[in-house]
């Protein structure tokens, strides 16, 4: 079986190569000619031996992920539909704006951790996505959005890059892939590659807490939490992998994470040369009509994390039939913000993007699954094509 080049960071391909009797340079070579230039075809790497490029054709591919359906906002917004085989589909999604552009790349086929508000938790668990394809959102993004006028991408003031950061808050919960989305964001590090900084790669979990600890240990990028409840008794319903690791534990883990980024534990070289990630911790929460929006529950929000530098990022929800929540008045949304801000807390509100393509998290994958599963006579129920929020 021939080896996926796209599954493998610096120093898998660095291995490689030795297995074929080839120099370690040889990876780096690559790796720029793969993630740089974009080039998927061996012949064409002309600074390889044509006996390399001969080789690597026998024992080597190079495969992406293949775009089902490519819609764009009135917005600007970007989704990529993209199939991963058996029928699954993930979703990228490209957010242009001003300053910098942002790509939204999901780490699992569905996601087993059923979060109540989520379209993609009502889809059910399909697999894990390998590093090839979740690396391969970003190779697939970088080339399409380089091949076209900045403008249609940024603004005047844009950055020069297409793709300046990158969010692991698409379908999927990033550290119940951690090997293959750790190896993925390594590639993303690396110089030879994408090089972006710690502290443009978030990624962004609903809370598994030894995961956190070894994130933190293995590759430290931008945290991102998803809160949503200032206490267990809600928490437990809205996230339920707070049942396992409950809030105390949650927030404990933020606190030796923004610890660890503030300098004491920085002695890797290669960690201070790319930059510590942020200093705070983003808490995420969306905002539910008459479930966690009153201004006691801001004031919970506020004595609950004192103890963690953070940010808050309140999220409009997106409603959608069935699922039993409906989006805060604008007006509950700015009094809930105006109490975190009060207490010392930066507090900004989602702008919702991207409506007109179905922008939340799992909506049109949602609808390849319905239609995939109303031809096998599956039950609808698992696969309805909802609305979900992580976008
Ligand atoms: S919010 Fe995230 S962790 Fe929760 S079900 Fe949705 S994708 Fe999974």
């Amino acid at each position: 079986m021939k080896t996926n080049l796209l599954d493998l960071d610096a120093r898998a391909l660095t291995e490689f190569f030795a297995g074929i009797g080839e120099k370690p340079y040889r990876a780096r070579q690559v790796l720029r000619w793969l993630h740089q230039v974009g080039q998927t075809d061996f012949s064409q790497m002309t600074d390889l031996s044509k006996a390399l490029r001969e080789k690597l054709s026998t024992r080597a591919v190079v495969e992406v992920p293949h775009c089902v359906s490519a819609p764009q906002a009135t917005d600007g917004t970007r989704k990529w539909l993209l199939s991963v085989g058996a029928g699954n589909a993930i979703e990228t999604v490209f957010i242009p704006e001003q300053t910098r552009g942002t790509l939204c790349i999901s780490s699992q086929a569905g996601c087993a951790l059923e979060c109540a508000f989520c379209a993609t938790g009502r889809q059910g668990f399909n697999r894990n996505l390998s590093t090839a394809e979740i690396v391969g959102q970003l190779w697939w993004a970088v080339r399409v959005l380089g091949s076209e006028p900045r403008n249609a991408r940024l603004g005047e003031e844009g950055n020069t890059r297409p793709v300046s950061n990158v969010v692991m808050m698409g379908m999927g919960e990033p550290l119940a892939n951690f090997a293959n989305v750790v190896r993925a964001m390594r590639i993303m590090l690396d110089d030879h590659a994408y090089g972006l900084s710690r502290r443009r790669v978030t990624l962004s979990t609903s809370g598994i807490v030894p995961a956190i600890d070894r994130l933190r240990e293995e590759c430290p990028v931008a945290l991102a939490v998803s809160l949503h409840a200032p206490n267990d008794a809600l928490r437990d319903e809205l996230v339920p992998i707070n049942r396992k690791y409950p809030l105390r534990e949650l927030l404990a883990a933020c606190r030796r994470y923004v610890d660890a980024s503030l300098g004491d534990e920085i002695s890797d070289a290669k960690w201070q040369r790319k930059g510590a990630p942020r200093d705070f911790v983003t808490f995420e929460y969306i905002m539910l009509d008459g479930v966690n929006d009153s201004a006691q529950q801001a004031r919970e929000l506020v004595a609950l994390t004192r103890d963690v530098p953070c940010k808050f990022n309140l999220i409009p929800f997106n409603a959608f039939p069935d699922s039993g929540f409906a989006r805060s008045p604008e007006s509950r949304v700015r009094a809930f913000q105006e109490i975190l801000v009060n207490a010392g807390l930066v507090t900004t509100v989602r702008k919702t993007r991207g409506d007109d393509i179905s922008g939340a998290c799992g909506q049109l994958a949602g609808r390849v699954r319905d239609r995939r599963t109303r031809r096998a006579g599956e039950s609808a129920m698992r696969v309805r094509s909802v609305a979900g929020e992580r976008l």
